[in-house]
């Protein structure tokens, strides 16, 4: 059977399995724009209307259970429901969930952060990470004087212009150094800051250093993130991250890690976990035990930008900034996430990596895992990859076929093949994935 045929025939077993998401789908689309609110949740040819959750699985309208391997694109370090996670909500809503005054809960999180985080002596609460990355490349700016910022090629660090420059460009496999000219990959985004984005590819000291070398003189700040992670989670290697700690010394220009992802590598983050500390870090994700959170932290003298009581302050506005409800519930994770929490999450992801590797090997089908912590992504792929562009080169279509196998044995996924562990789950649920993706990639091994 032709693969065409094959994914049609697991989109019409998908459609059977969800009418009542489905018709939520055509509901949804008369009122919200192409039926959704993020780009991401949409796949082919709807996604699932979710009815709830607890611990590490999801239950859809149609009743339909699903081990959770996205948990919201890897902020849900304690899956759904965690009972101190709710107490700690409900608790702040009876309190009031939101005051333009000083609250204890916000100062007990920034607290357990400035104690676990290498780098940050202070930190200022915002909403997203998309925020806490715009703040951060905004004080590098000011704290230095300079108005350019360096970032990768692949590099998600949410959707504010700057930051959406080169991270899902167009494909030029033959000129690769094209795709480093600095260009918003997304329509709406303003070009005209072009000269002052600086583009590198991961992973690469000696790219790095060139453009230094020659416009240290321009550049505030290099930020990337300590393993690249909506580029296909490709860890960094260290001698990359200690060198570029030297480099932007040398150079004068600040270190910043988007740590939205990575604070998920060790109590302390990535930084804590290779031993390099940056200047500045963006946080988000698990920092708001699942509400929407971000929060920029760094040395002493760089946050005092944002002093209010200075004359040149970065002005950091935000009408939810450090609610009672994310604080209480941020604490409460965190309290949660130590490090012999992170080091059993972290045995658990490698079982589940040995798994679906072991799953490709049998089926006869290229591909492999990578792997960050407690985050992984599968791809079509021979080798593992190194870089962004190497990601590309993955087969897209097997990869959507996976996706709705996938789907059918009650493993949610995302559709590009991230997953992110949660605490509640065991060495049972992680065998349940393994003997999903077993059977899936055999039946896809058939088709092929
Ligand atoms: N930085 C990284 C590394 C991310 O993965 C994300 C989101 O996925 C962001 C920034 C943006 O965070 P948010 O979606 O909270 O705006």
């Amino acid at each position: 059977m032709g693969m065409d045929k094959y994914y049609a025939g697991l989109v019409e077993e998908y459609r059977k399995k969800t009418t009542i998401s489905g018709r939520a789908f055509e509901k949804a689309k008369m009122f919200l724009a192409g039926g959704e609110t993020r780009t991401v949740s949409y796949y082919p040819p709807y996604p699932l209307t979710i009815a709830g959750g607890k611990g590490c699985r999801v239950y859809d309208v149609d009743g339909n259970e699903y081990i959770d391997c996205v948990n919201n694109y890897t902020s849900l370090i304690h899956g759904h429901a965690n009972e101190m996670i709710t107490n700690a909500i409900c608790d702040a809503a009876k309190k009031g969930t939101a005051i333009p005054a000083g609250i204890e809960e916000q100062v007990k999180l920034a607290e357990l952060l400035c104690e676990r985080i290498p780098s940050a002596e202070r930190v200022r609460f915002c909403n997203s990470g998309t925020e806490a990355t715009l703040f951060a490349t905004r004080a590098a700016k000011v704290y230095t004087g300079k108005q350019g910022i360096m970032k990768i090629l692949g590099g998600y660090h949410g959707t504010t212009d700057m930051m959406e420059y080169n991270v899902s460009p167009v494909m030029n496999y033959e000129e690769p150094e094209k795709m480093l000219i600095p260009k918003p990959d997304i329509a709406g985004v303003s070009e005209r800051i072009a000269d002052e984005i600086y583009v590198v590819p991961y992973n690469d000291l000696a790219a790095a250093e060139q453009v230094l070398k020659q416009h240290s003189r321009e550049i505030a700040g290099m930020i990337l993130e300590p393993f690249l992670g909506a580029g296909g989670v490709i860890p960094a290697k260290k001698e990359y991250l200690e060198g570029l700690r030297t480099l932007t010394e040398k150079y004068h220009v600040l270190l910043i890690f988007d740590e939205v992802q990575a604070l998920r590598l060790s109590e302390g983050g990535a930084q804590k976990r290779y031993g390099v500390t940056p200047d500045i870090s963006a946080f988000a994700k698990i920092i708001g035990g699942g509400l929407p959170v971000g929060a920029v932290g760094g040395k002493k003298e760089i946050m005092e930008v944002f002093d209010p009581t200075r004359k040149d302050h970065v002005t950091q506005s935000g009408t939810f900034n450090g609610n009672r409800a994310t604080m209480a519930a941020g604490y409460a994770a965190m309290i949660q996430y130590n490090q012999a929490a992170c080091d059993r999450l972290e045995k658990l992801s490698v079982q589940m990596q040995e798994r679906i590797e072991a799953a490709f090997k049998k089926s006869g089908i290229d591909g492999c895992v990578t792997r960050a912590g407690s985050i992984l992504n599968y791809h079509f792929l021979k080798e593992c990859p190194e870089d962004y562009i190497a990601v590309t080169r993955g087969n897209q279509e097997l990869a959507k076929v996976l996706h709705l196998e996938l789907m059918k044995r009650g493993v949610f996924v995302a559709p590009r093949g991230m997953m992110a562990l949660s605490t509640p789950m065991t060495e049972s649920v992680i065998d349940e994935i393994g003997v999903a993706f077993a059977d899936s990639l055999s039946e896809m091994s058939k088709a092929l």
